[in-house]
């Protein structure tokens, strides 16, 4: 008889949602959370699709603002200015809404054990070592233990990681709360940085890249001062964090043990973005252990990984080759690019087609109304006869 029929490495806001969805239909669950509060620090910019309203639970008292669109910038400042008539994206209070979520799971019956650091795990019995020395036994373990998952090492190579920077600023100047600013340079690319608003005097200011944290820090600052909108912005906070480089080969089930969120490495490859994914994953996952324990078969828990790949494969794979894309790109390609794309009318196509959550769509109607294909021979023959310069 084991202790639990789930335990949950991993009090994040995907891990929560999955302890809700397993408790909310009987069973017996429990956290596991190395820290001792739920959420800190920060490591989240906050920002949703809207979507996220039908994905996951989310109380209007954690929106702080409503953003109807975005200023895409070049790197010497093509701007395309994209919009929607209807709010498009929240800005959230992660910290809050983490321990809301954690809190639900509770309400709906999950034990959460906080300072239990999981140190192990044999995957094939379900038995949990905790760093206390405590021996927890369970009929399905989920590692929902974030990007440097312990869980997730005992059966793929360690993840690789972008590293993300973000300031807490405060604006003298009132600040224009309806958009976000996203900035593209080759040096940071396929990562990007960003000036989103919380309110009219306060923003966050971030980016993620492949640089390591010492130089992404000092990218940041430069960007900063050089900003003419951040020239009366005082730094209040600066907070660290990682984003898991999405990786297709990840193997997200293993015996009875299933990976979930940040540690399955379930991240939007274009904006690093994990929490729509990371809550559908979670509905998924809760579904298809709930036939593995109700059949009492654990070989069931395989479909996780076959319906993730059915479910997301495609969008992900697309996000994938726009990423890839964008990575090789140099600041002239990156300025060609925007230019193009101003002159070919693709605000427009943007802000009609163009969604927080999914790429695809975008990228479709762009190679049928020809738009790629005008662009990219273009910017590979400039690229050739740059090679004769
Ligand atoms: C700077 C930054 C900005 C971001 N901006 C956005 C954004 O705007 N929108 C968006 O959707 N996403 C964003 N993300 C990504 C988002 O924050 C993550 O995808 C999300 O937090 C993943 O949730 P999770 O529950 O899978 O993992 P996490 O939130 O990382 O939670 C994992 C939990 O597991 C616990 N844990 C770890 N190891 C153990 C262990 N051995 N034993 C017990 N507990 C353990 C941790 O303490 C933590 O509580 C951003 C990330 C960063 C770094």
């Amino acid at each position: 008889m084991k202790d639990y029929d789930v335990a949950v490495v991993g009090s994040g806001p995907v891990g929560s949602t999955l302890a809700r969805y397993m408790a909310d239909e009987g069973y017996k669950v429990v956290i596991l959370e190395k820290k001792r509060n739920v959420g800190v620090p920060l490591q989240c910019a906050g920002l949703l699709g809207k979507r996220i309203k039908k994905i996951n639970i989310l109380p209007q008292e954690f929106i702080m603002n409503e953003v109807y669109g975005a200023y895409l910038h070049s790197p010497s400042e093509i701007v395309l200015k994209v919009s929607k008539k209807h709010p498009e994206a929240y800005v959230i209070d992660r910290v809050a809404y983490d321990k809301y979520l954690s809190d639900r799971a509770v309400d709906s019956g999950a034990q959460l054990l906080l300072k239990h650091r999981v140190d192990n795990v044999d995957i094939h019995n379900g038995d949990v070592l905790v760093r206390n020395g405590e021996k927890i036994s369970a009929q399905v373990v989920v590692g929902a233990d974030g990007y440097n998952s312990r869980v997730s090492k005992l059966f793929n190579p360690a993840s690789e990681n972008y590293e993300a920077v973000q300031f807490l600023m405060s604006v003298k100047d009132e600040v224009d709360t309806d958009y976000v600013h996203l900035n593209a340079e080759s040096k940071i690319t396929p990562g990007f940085s960003w000036i989103i608003p919380i309110s009219e005097s306060l923003l966050r200011v971030g980016l993620f890249s492949t640089l390591s944290y010492k130089e992404a820090s000092t990218h940041l600052e430069a960007y900063i001062k050089k900003n003419p909108q951040l020239k009366n912005s005082a730094f209040i906070k600066k907070y660290h964090g990682c984003i898991p480089i999405y990786n297709p080969k990840k193997q997200i089930v293993k015996n009875r043990t299933l990976l979930l969120g940040d540690a399955a490495s379930q991240v939007k490859p274009t904006t690093g973005g994990g929490l729509t994914l990371g809550f559908l994953c979670a509905k998924l996952a809760s579904e298809v252990m709930i036939k593995a324990l109700e059949e009492e078969n654990m070989e069931i828990l395989q479909e996780y990984q076959v319906l993730y790949g059915k479910k997301f494969g495609r969008e992900l794979k697309t996000q994938r080759m726009v990423h890839k894309t964008f990575k090789s790109l140099s600041d002239a390609d990156l300025d060609f690019m925007f230019s193009k794309l101003k002159e070919e009318g693709a605000e427009e196509i943007i802000s009609e087609y163009g969604d927080m959550d999914t790429q695809s769509p975008l990228v479709m109607e762009m190679l049928r109304r020809g738009i790629i294909f005008s662009i990219l021979p273009q910017m590979l023959s400039r690229r050739i006869s740059s090679l004769w310069k």
